[in-house]
């Protein structure tokens, strides 16, 4: 029954959408792919990044995986199979990609077993906890940091914590960092509220999460941007405490740190 739905669709995109862009699906046979966006997106099944930007064929390079993570680098050899630095590094480097979004989402699975450790249903599973350890400071940091505040509200920290990691992790790839440092690549960190249909961007002055109501969005990083703008402790921070005035200049941060962090 669900394969019939997929093959009925097919069957609908080859007579409808492939026939009305056969020019665009010639050139890029032809001419190959030149997309100037990396999305790193999320498994879940309700969270597509090409149906949520409504882009055409050629138009995003996507990574997809379980909470939308980006690892820190690892350099070969060390005989791991790196499948999401393979394609950001193709990305970046074979594409030559100008933007790159980490795209985080609301009731993210992943970010929740991560939050729930040893008490989630998951728990057994053989890869999960291995991928999620790459957010598990963020975690600690949230749970240590918002404690006493319903799951809900730590899971969402999380999953929007988790986004800013994986764009700090991005920076640690040599070859990101000197194309942000050149003024060639821009760095995005955003996270989708599936509820409301709502989507928001990083903002590294205020360290928020502000919804996008435009066509116009602050990047997370680009040339010139302070490092210390993009460590999720500094959004885990601002939720924790959301009342006194937030120095952007993290002298707050250093006298309010909790000893979990590891910046
Ligand atoms: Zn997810």
């Amino acid at each position: 029954m669900a394969l019939d739905r997929l093959l009925k669709g097919f069957a609908d995109f080859r007579l409808g959408y492939y026939r009305e862009h056969l020019d665009l699906f010639e050139k890029l046979a032809t001419q190959g792919q030149s997309p100037k966006i990396l999305i790193i997106g999320c498994s879940d099944a309700r969270v597509d990044p090409g149906i949520l930007t409504q882009t055409r064929p050629g138009d995003i390079f996507t990574v997809r995986n379980v909470a939308a993570m980006v690892p820190p680098v690892q350099m070969p050899p060390d005989q791991a199979q790196h499948g999401t630095s393979a394609a950001i590094e193709f990305a970046v480097r074979g594409l030559d990609v100008e933007h790159v979004v980490v795209l985080g989402h609301a009731l993210c699975g992943g970010i929740a077993a991560l939050v729930d450790g040893a008490s989630s249903a998951y728990a057994t599973y053989d890869y999960l906890a291995t991928w999620m350890a790459v957010a598990r400071t963020v975690r600690d940091v949230a749970v240590h940091d918002l404690a006493g505040r319903p799951r809900e509200e730590i899971v969402r920290a999380v999953e929007q914590a988790a986004v800013v990691n994986s764009v700090a992790n991005l920076m640690t790839f040599p070859w990101i960092a000197e194309r942000v440092d050149a003024g060639k690549l821009v760095l995005h960190a955003w996270w989708f509220n599936l509820i409301e249909g709502q989507l928001y961007a990083f903002n590294p002055e205020a360290a928020t999460f502000d919804p996008v109501t435009g066509i116009e969005v602050a990047p997370t990083v680009r040339q010139g941007t302070r490092l210390s703008a993009i460590k999720p402790e500094r959004l885990l921070l601002a939720l924790a405490d959301p009342t006194p005035a937030f120095s952007a200049g993290g002298a707050d941060h250093q006298s309010r740190a909790p000893s979990a962090i590891r910046s």
